[in-house]
């Protein structure tokens, strides 16, 4: 019987993980189809309780369940525990396991953007939401000493600075107010920027003024592809990658714990890489590739290598 894993999310449309894993199911000869469900908050709960089947190996949860998912787990692992934000499910009989994979994708993402340097101590996080849980709770985890959160809600920002209260106690993590300001002075304080908010998926807006991005800046924006922020982020002389590499290492987590097998990285790199240059269209349904948001030359191709 084939194997069925899902991607809960509302909308799913954009989402290259289906692409990516079919690819590696494939290639590990694992009898498994990968759908995507598009469900709105409502259908929530009746889409967990389909997972709960014996011929489901297991489901990610992307935009905007996320939180909302996990009181609907029997149990939490302790990254999805500590974040609050389940990204990936398995099965163990009937009973569900919520994991959060993001944590160790945002790590790899982080790694490769501060390569052979030093690692920094102070980030900026833009964003609030179950994506910012898995950042703030890598950069604690990675022995940051202080991290400041905007969010466009204020109030969702301090919420998770609650959240991470006990996890916190050693460090400063701070919610501040969305304002380019005070963004920009606290921009001059850290080394990391970091964008975990939706702005620059689906049109081609940046979170913030290019004016308040400096060259000794690191910027990772979780969005995998060539956004605005990060155009204007390597136009200012800074480092800047996308979500590539989180977007890969987190599916790679979540493909071990499907199947007990390790991921074939390259095999996924590849599908991810196939299903992003075939994603972005022109009006007329010509194959745009990256180009269509990008200014060309070797500054782009570096703010996309993420
Ligand atoms: P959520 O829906 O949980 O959070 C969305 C965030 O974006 C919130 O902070 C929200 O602010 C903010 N936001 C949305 N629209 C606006 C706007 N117009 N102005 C200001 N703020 C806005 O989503 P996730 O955290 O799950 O995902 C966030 C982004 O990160 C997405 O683009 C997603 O694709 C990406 N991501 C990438 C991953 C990867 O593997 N590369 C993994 C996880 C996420 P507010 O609370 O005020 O509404």
């Amino acid at each position: 019987m084939t194997k069925r894993v899902v991607l809960i999310g509302h909308p799913v449309a954009h989402s290259l993980s289906g692409a990516m894993q079919q690819a590696a199911f494939d290639a590990r000869g694992i009898d498994a189809a990968y759908e995507l469900w598009d469900r709105p908050p409502i259908a929530l709960p009746d889409a967990i309780a389909e997972v709960r089947g014996d011929d489901y190996l297991g489901a990610n949860v992307t935009i905007p369940h996320k939180e909302r998912v996990v009181p609907l787990m029997d149990r939490l692992t302790e990254e999805a525990h500590a974040t609050g934000a389940v990204n990936t499910i398995t099965r163990e009989g009937r009973r569900l396991v919520g994991h959060n994979t993001d944590v160790a994708g945002f790590s790899a993402g982080l790694d490769k953007l501060v390569g052979r340097a030093k690692m920094p101590r102070q980030a900026v996080v833009l964003g609030a939401g179950g994506g910012a849980r898995a950042v703030v709770y890598g950069l604690i985890r990675e022995g940051f000493t202080r991290i400041v959160v905007f969010n466009r809600h204020l109030h969702r920002a301090e919420g998770l600075v609650k959240h991470f209260g006990r996890s916190a106690a050693h460090m400063e993590l701070r919610a501040m107010p969305w304002h380019p300001s005070i963004i920009e002075s606290e921009l001059a304080k850290a080394r990391i920027l970091v964008n975990a908010t939706s702005i620059g998926l689906a049109t081609d807006d940046s979170p913030i003024p290019a004016e308040v991005l400096t060259p000794d800046l690191l910027v990772l924006d979780l969005i995998y592809k060539r956004t605005r922020l990060l155009r204007d982020a390597v136009a200012a002389g800074a480092t800047a990658n996308d979500g590539e590499t989180m977007l890969l290492h987190q599916g790679a987590a979540a493909f071990t714990l499907w199947t007990g097998q390790a991921a074939p990285l390259d095999v996924m790199a590849e599908a991810l890489a196939a299903a992003r240059a075939g994603g972005l269209r022109s009006a007329e349904g010509e194959p745009a590739g990256d180009e269509a948001v990008a200014p060309a030359g070797d500054e782009a191709a570096a703010a996309a290598a993420g």
